[in-house]
Order: C-alpha cells, then sequence, then structure tokens
C-alpha cells in the first residue's frame, strides 16, 4: 500500500468540451472540464443521469473525440490521435469495465479474458495462462470454463473484471460497472477493483451515479450539465481491507491470547491514506452501504 502516494499525474484534461448537434440545436454534454488524476488514484464520477458522464469516460478513454480541449494521457495527447492511434492507445494502456459486462455470450470465461491478449498478439499458451491466473485473482477458479448465460451477474462482472485487468492496463475506466448488480455484490465488486487498483498502483475512473458508492474512491469528481461543480477529497477512511485485517488481526489475537496494542488505539482518525488498522475507525466502516 505505500505506493498509494501521490504519483504523477496520469490524466490531464484542460478545458473540455462535447457539443452534440441535434438539429438546429446544440447539447454541451461537456462545458469545459479541468481536472488532473494522479497515478494510483481512484475517483469517482457522479452526477444525476444526463450530466455528461459516460461522455467524459467515453472520452478519456479515447472512444470518442472531443469538440474542443485537451486529454493527455500518460503524457500523450489523445485528442491528437487518428483513429488508428487511438485502437493502439485503448489496446496498450486501457481497460474498460461495462455495466452489461460485454462478455462474449460465446465464449468461456477464459476465452472472453484472453480476447484482449489475443489482439496484443499474445501466443495462444500464454494468453490461457495468463486468463487462468486473472480469473483466479477475481475468484473465479471454479467458472474457468462456464459461458456467460451460465454465470450470476457478480460473476460475469468479475470476468469483466479479469479481462480489463489481464492486459495490465495503467488506468481501468469502469462506467457504471455494478449498475446490474445487488448491494452485496455491488460491494464485493468495488472491493475487488479498489484492492486490486491499489495493489497495482493503478489508476481507477468510475463512473456511478450512486453517491453510496462514490465513497469508496479517493475524489469525488460531480459533474452537472457538463460542468464538474465539486472535486471532493474523500477523507473518510471507508478502506475494507483495512476493516478486513482488523477483523483478521483481531481474531488472530484471540486465539494468540495476546494483549496487544491497548496503546495505538488512541491515533487520529483523520486523513488516513494508508489502510493502517489502528487508524481505522470500525463506526466510520459500518457507516458505509
Ligand atoms: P450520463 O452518462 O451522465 O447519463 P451522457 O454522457 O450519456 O450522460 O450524456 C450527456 C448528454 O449528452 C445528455 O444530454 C445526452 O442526451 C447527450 N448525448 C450523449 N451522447 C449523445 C449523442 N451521441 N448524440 C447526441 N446527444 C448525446
Ligand atoms: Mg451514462
Amino acid at each position: 500500500m505505500e505506493n498509494r502516494k501521490p504519483g504523477e499525474p496520469v490524466i490531464q484534461v484542460k478545458d473540455l468540451y462535447k457539443i452534440y448537434r441535434m438539429g438546429d440545436s446544440k447539447v454541451y454534454a461537456l462545458n469545459g472540464v479541468d481536472f488532473t488524476i494522479s497515478r494510483g488514484e481512484f475517483c469517482a464520477i457522479t452526477g444525476p443521469s444526463g450530466s455528461g458522464k459516460s461522455t467524459l469516460l467515453n472520452m478519456l478513454a479515447g472512444l470518442e473525440h472531443p469538440s474542443k480541449g485537451e486529454i493527455v494521457i500518460a503524457g500523450k495527447h489523445i485528442e491528437r490521435l487518428n483513429e488508428r492511434q487511438l485502437v493502439a492507445f485503448r489496446r496498450e494502456r486501457v481497460g474498460f469495465i461495462f455495466q452489461s459486462y460485454n462478455l462474449i455470450a460465446t465464449m468461456n470465461a477464459i476465452e472472453n479474458v484472453a480476447l484482449p491478449l489475443s489482439f496484443r498478439g499474445m501466443a495462444r499458451k500464454e494468453r490461457t495462462r495468463r486468463a487462468k491466473q486473472y480469473l483466479k485473482l477475481v475468484g473465479l477458479e471454479k467458472f474457468m470454463y462456464h459461458m456467460p448465460n451460465q454465470m450470476s451477474g457478480g460473476q460475469q462482472q468479475r470476468v469483466g473484471i479479469a479481462r480489463a485487468l489481464a492486459v495490465d492496463p495503467q488506468i481501468i475506466f469502469a462506467d457504471e460497472p455494478t449498475g446490474n448488480l445487488d448491494s452485496k455484490t455491488t460491494m464485493d465488486v468495488l472491493r475487488l477493483m479498489q484492492t486490486i487498483v491499489r495493489e497495482r498502483n493503478q489508476t481507477l475512473v468510475m463512473v456511478t451515479h450512486d453517491n453510496n458508492l462514490a465513497t469508496y474512491a479517493d475524489r469525488i469528481f460531480k459533474i452537472i450539465d457538463g460542468k464538474i461543480v465539486s472535486i471532493e477529497e474523500n477523507h473518510r477512511e471507508v478502506d475494507l481491507m483495512a476493516l478486513d485485517k482488523i477483523v483478521e488481526q483481531a481474531a488472530a489475537s484471540e486465539k494468540n491470547g495476546s494483549e496487544k496494542n491497548e496503546s495505538d488505539k488512541n491515533g487520529s482518525d483523520e486523513k488516513a491514506r494508508s489502510p493502517r488498522p489502528d487508524k481505522c475507525d470500525k463506526q466510520e466502516g459500518e457507516s458505509i452501504q
């Protein structure tokens, strides 16, 4: 977790506009947006339906061209890339997790995860090995040969996560990744994404209309009518990994009969960026859905 220091800027957006022309009228889907995201950050983009969240994410991922403005990803101006270069950019740098999973119905879990690896020219044996490795990482070792329709929504989204991560992207974009999942599965999936990207110091940008889910992020960008109206640092330490560790440690120390660290408990609970169990106030964790 030490690698969650503020890193170098990985996404820089300057004066970004996306204007759709509808007959005579114009829709300002993005209306002058500026921000910077650093390596290792988990940012949530929230806002009501139609506010421009997906438009923004699609533009960051090189899926759509801006009408005006700059998008610099890992030092590269992606608004200047042509379609072919954008395809290469997405292949090499970006993982995308979709609300509706977007798995290929006629492929099993391994084949789905291996598909983007084949686009990279990886040999079959190696991509199968890697797909299996990532399916294990997301807890699907028993479902590797299942087809999408033989899996629950949560399992399918885990395949989607494995597929996004298997190419080891610098940045992962997720558009309402838990939008089709029940609340328990939503928590599992969020926790999984949060844990994996933190461990690897990857950058995660997640769109959600659900303010509750946004509290998992390090920063919350609120967008209304194509404008960012606030960027909030999330000081609440909602680190479920840390909570898990506390529970594990408590269980272990109970078992060992060790009476350790009453004195650790009076640390301040504010702005703890690293998951130090002694700084993680259980009540705060419990207040989060
Ligand atoms: P959100 O993801 O926040 O719900 P979107 O980014 O999908 O919002 O849309 C923002 C605005 O841009 C909406 O008013 C939407 O109708 C409009 N919009 C999005 N895509 C298109 C398009 N391809 N053509 C015309 N208008 C669009
Ligand atoms: Mg949307």
